[in-house]
């Protein structure tokens, strides 16, 4: 037996009791490889009924209840009832492949920083004829990155960053939140060799119509990632922009018809036929052209733009209700906030993190904080180490705490004038402004009065916590113009509690 043999995972599997289920339980239960130390199936059935009817298996199998929360919400009951240390992560319809307990074994014989591992996913589509507007949709998933129809995750990782946001409700993105969620604590994701085979759903004629509703979705993780949250999870720009071209052009057309502007209600509804029709098109033509497809896609596409306007709307909208009040970006200092200060340490080997500090930077990282350094290294200008050794250090402290988005180190000395070695703001607003954050909306971590008033200097909030070097008229000073907190720990979790 190699060591990959022995390796250690459960299968969880969200359901809401559709018969797939006792196939994929069947094809885990076939083949050689290494058998889970259990499966567990959460049950999310928002009523409880009958217990599930399970195929019998020579799998160790328990039932979970989740109480009808969402996808994300049953992983959650999932994985945290399960003990073992990689949690595979199966939806119920999917059909492991015949060697997926070996690949399995493979996939997950990896090195500690690799925090999960996604199966290679298969669509199968019809042979005889060209797929539908549907099947083509599902058959994107294949490259979808990160997505839970099989992927397995550490539990230290599940447990650490929290496991799935619950606010995602349906079984959409809660996948890909929490893989940037993971991957901003600078933990890896990679592919596997395992295949699984997902088979398209059945779908009813206004299907296309009613999955709008993740534009909601989409909507949190704006708020959550930023704008450049498709990019981050590799996919292309979506369509929002042409569906809210379509949709301002038809509304045109209406509002414009009814108060008797007939050229613009001419005008508008042209323009609306134009970019329907093209819309239509580009759904039709790879498609199998056949009357009941094509009724299809003219109902759907005609009511997809609004739909999708419309959930978009009601997403940004909840988004603005529950707005977490959490800071656009926290900085820290470096000497003495997150390592012990060694005075003009040029060593990476003298570099030790203060307690708590990686606990409470990865709090702030999977809350989609944006953190940044901003430290006075003056031992540069006064010769006593290289910016090479700098560097060398920041990079160890990157390594032991995680990545930073930003980091700004004054290398001049103290009577060279500059702008940016604090007390003065400039390193705050340098950084600020490399993460596209308002000053005033970030918030400056430091142990020094010359950390708090760079932060005041540049209209940025301040959170002072003081070592036993902290003078008394500095802590004084702070609780006036800033903040106090006894560990960085706490720090943070008043500047994520009060978004609360
Ligand atoms: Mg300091
Ligand atoms: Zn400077």
């Amino acid at each position: 037996m190699s060591g990959a043999q022995q390796v250690d995972y459960a299968v969880v599997i969200p359901t809401t009791g559709r018969d797939s289920l006792g196939a994929v339980l069947a094809a885990l239960d076939s083949g050689s490889g290494p058998a889970p130390r259990e499966v567990v199936v959460a049950d999310d059935r928002p009523r409880p009924g009958p217990p599930l009817a399970l195929p019998a298996t020579g799998l160790a199998t328990r039932t979970v209840r989740s109480g009808g929360r969402g996808p994300a919400a049953a992983r959650n009951a999932g994985w945290r009832h399960a003990e073992a240390e990689w949690i595979v992560f199966l939806d119920d319809d999917v059909v492991p492949g015949p060697q997926w307990r070996e690949q399995l074994a493979v996939d997950l014989d990896v090195p500690l920083e690799v925090a999960g591992c996604q199966a290679a996913i298969s669509v199968p589509l019809p042979s005889t004829r060209r797929p539908t507007d549907w099947e083509r949709g599902t058959a994107g998933l294949a490259d979808a990155w990160w997505i839970t129809a099989d992927m397995a995750y550490r539990r230290e990782v599940l447990a650490a960053t929290g496991g799935f946001d619950e606010e995602f409700r349906r079984a959409f993105r809660e996948d890909a939140d929490l893989a940037l969620r993971v991957q901003s604590t600078g933990r890896r994701l990679v592919t596997g060799s395992r295949t699984t085979e997902h088979p398209v759903r059945a779908a009813g004629f206004c299907a296309s119509v009613r999955a709008q509703a993740g534009n909601a979705d989409n909507a949190i993780m704006r708020r959550k990632h930023g704008n450049r949250w498709r990019q981050r999870i590799g996919e292309g720009p979506g369509r929002l922009q042409q569906h809210a071209a379509t949709t301002a052009a038809g509304l045109t057309a209406l509002i414009a018809a009814c108060t008797g502007w007939r050229t613009t209600a001419k005008v508008s509804a042209a323009g609306w036929l134009v970019l329907t029709a093209e819309f239509a098109l580009r759904r039709i033509l790879p498609g199998p052209r056949t009357p009941a497809e094509l009724a299809r896609m003219a109902v759907t596409s005609v009511l997809i733009p609004p739909a999708a306007c419309w959930h978009r709307l009601r997403g940004e909208w909840r988004n603005g209700r529950s707005r977490p009040r959490k800071p656009a970006a926290v900085l820290f200092d470096r000497d003495d906030t997150l390592i012990h200060d060694v005075p003009y340490n040029g060593d990476p080997s003298q570099v030790r993190p203060k307690r708590g500090a990686r606990a409470a930077l990865d709090r702030l990282r999977v809350n989609g904080v944006p953190l940044g350094v901003v430290s006075n290294q003056s031992g540069v200008a006064r010769g006593l180490l290289g910016e090479d050794d700098l560097a060398a250090v920041n990079a160890e402290v990157q390594r032991q705490l995680g990545p930073f988005d930003t980091w700004q180190c004054c290398v001049h000395g103290e009577d060279d004038g500059c702008g940016c070695r604090k007390p003065a703001p400039g390193l705050v607003k340098r950084a600020a402004a490399e993460l596209g954050a308002p000053p005033e909306e970030c918030v400056v971590v430091g142990d020094t009065g010359a950390d708090v008033a760079a932060a005041v200097a540049a209209g940025a909030r301040a959170v002072l916590v003081p070592t036993e070097r902290t003078k008394p008229d500095e802590i004084t000073e702070a609780l006036v113009v800033a903040d106090v907190a006894p560990t960085i720990e706490v720090a943070v979790a008043r500047l994520l509690g009060r978004s609360r």
